[in-house]
């Protein structure tokens, strides 16, 4: 007995749908999906280390690669031709090794991975918050070489502020990649000092034990596939405290998070370009939910209303896309003027909160100055970047257990955490971090630097 292929015109005039059903029917048998980004100091390696890792895994043509080890060389510059691999604004860049604008897909044998905001990008550092917004897990990588790696993890490197970030956001699942451990012959004892001083580190920031070093080489591209050879097999293969896992095998035991695709349908627009027929075309990512082809919709904060008449993954059209899932959709019966980069899509049923203040739970970073009511912020979140103003300091929490330390602190100092009331120039699309995660996570900046990070709690 055959299931009948879904009708998309079904849900328009059905309230109840079996979205499960749908996912199963679907989906099935796909791999599980999960959204990794990849953060650490500038130059701890991570370009030619994720350029690597796509290599190994197959996901690069060989000639390609060959091509950039040639033109590498000829510029004296040999390990770069990893880096390349990533490298979006490269004159060389082919289709179907970076997928769309800031991100990139590779498969492991269980899973489908996403990786957020390519690090190959001019502009990392704001790529990277979007990016952080959206992960399931991270890798944290940083620099054996000796005074490399205490420049990235001392006050002023960003080490210390990617991890804390990371946690405020709610993000748990981490590794950390002790990259270009050939700098330092592979020694056990640097192996062991940077294990010591991250382990201290992010259990204060919150982390749990779960964390898992990993010992590599980007470069060299030791142990990131493939079991390691003498001489870093010698101690961390074999010797009892090691379990020995490559960077691979760290990313298949990343557990994936539950999607929820039950949920109502919320869509965060990352990108509008012209489409090739009529109408106009909105990428992103679906946070919840489900959308199918000839869905009506509504596009918030400006409250118009759509029809997709288009649906993508991956440059296939498709019928049914499904939380998780990164499409570009085809809008029609709407003016491309009324739909902007962070808006959000959802159903006729059940819009999204639209406001312009309301409280959040965040973790402040190593401020210089303390934060003060009434400062002018820029927030984050998801893609969404927006004016706002800090309007009411409501408490001081303790860092690690969440109790009160003050109601109404006159000022916020460094590492310091608390409910603040955040107001925005402008309405804004808002979920709180307990109904949908996805999108209830928010980062607070000035002046290009990342000043705190948290969840939303209340919407007034
Ligand atoms: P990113 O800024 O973190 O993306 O770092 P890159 O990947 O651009 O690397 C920064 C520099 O470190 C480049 O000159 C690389 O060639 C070099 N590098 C990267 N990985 C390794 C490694 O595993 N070993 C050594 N010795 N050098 C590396």
């Amino acid at each position: 007995h055959e299931t009948p292929d879904f009708d998309p015109k079904l849900k328009l005039n059905e309230e109840k749908v079996d979205v499960m059903k749908i996912y199963k029917d679907k989906r099935g048998d796909s791999k599980e999906q999960l959204h990794l980004v990849v953060v650490g100091h500038v130059d701890a390696g991570k370009s030619t280390l994720l350029g690597r890792l796509l290599c190994e895994l197959g996901q690069v043509p060989s000639r390609l690669i060959h091509k950039y080890q040639q033109e590498s060389k000829k510029i004296g510059k040999q390990s770069f031709a990893y880096a390349w691999v990533l490298d979006e604004t490269g004159e060389e860049r082919e289709r179907g090794i970076t997928m769309d604008v800031g991100h990139s897909k590779f498969e492991t044998e269980t899973k489908s991975i996403t990786l957020l905001d390519a690090p190959g990008h001019k502009d990392f550092i704001p790529n990277m918050i979007t990016g952080a917004t959206q992960a399931d897990v991270a890798l944290l990588v940083v620099d054996a070489t000796r005074g490399e790696f205490e420049t990235g993890f001392d006050s002023g490197g960003q080490t210390r502020e990617h991890a804390l970030l990371l946690r405020s956001l709610g993000i748990s699942q981490l590794a950390v990649i002790v990259n270009k451990l050939d700098t330092v012959d592979w020694s056990k004892e640097r192996f062991d000092e940077i294990v010591n001083k991250m382990s201290v580190f992010l259990k204060q920031a919150g982390f749990k034990d779960n964390v898992s070093f990993v010992p590599c080489s980007g470069l060299s591209g030791e142990n990131i596939l493939t079991k390691p050879k003498e001489p870093l097999s010698n101690w961390y293969n074999y010797y009892s405290q090691y379990t020995g896992p490559t960077l691979v095998s760290v990313i298949e035991n990343f557990k994936c998070p539950e999607r929820h695709i039950n949920k109502p349908f919320r869509f965060s627009i990352n990108d509008i370009f012209k489409g090739t027929g009529s109408g106009f075309c909105v990428s992103g990512h679906v946070e919840t939910g489900m959308v199918s082809l000839g869905d009506k919709v509504l596009v918030l904060p400006r409250n118009e209303t759509a029809v997709v008449k288009g649906l993508q993954i991956d440059e296939i059209s498709t019928t049914n896309a499904f939380a998780g899932d990164h499409v570009s959709l085809t809008l029609s019966a709407i003016d491309q003027q009324n739909v902007g980069i962070g808006d959000i899509i959802c159903n006729l049923q059940n819009p999204v909160p639209v406001t312009t203040r309301f409280q959040a739970h965040v973790v402040v970073f190593a401020v210089k100055i303390p934060i003060m009511k009434g400062l002018p912020v820029i927030i984050h979140q998801h893609s969404l970047v927006q004016p706002a103003v800090i309007t009411k300091l409501v408490a001081q929490l303790h860092r690690n257990t969440g109790e009160m330390i003050k109601k109404k602190p006159r000022c916020l100092p460094k590492n310091s955490s608390a409910i603040i009331e955040i107001t925005t120039q402008n309405p804004v699309c808002m979920e709180l971090y307990k109904d949908i995660k996805e999108l209830g996570r928010i980062m607070l900046r000035v002046e290009g630097t990342t000043i705190a990070a948290g969840l939303i709690t209340k919407i007034k």
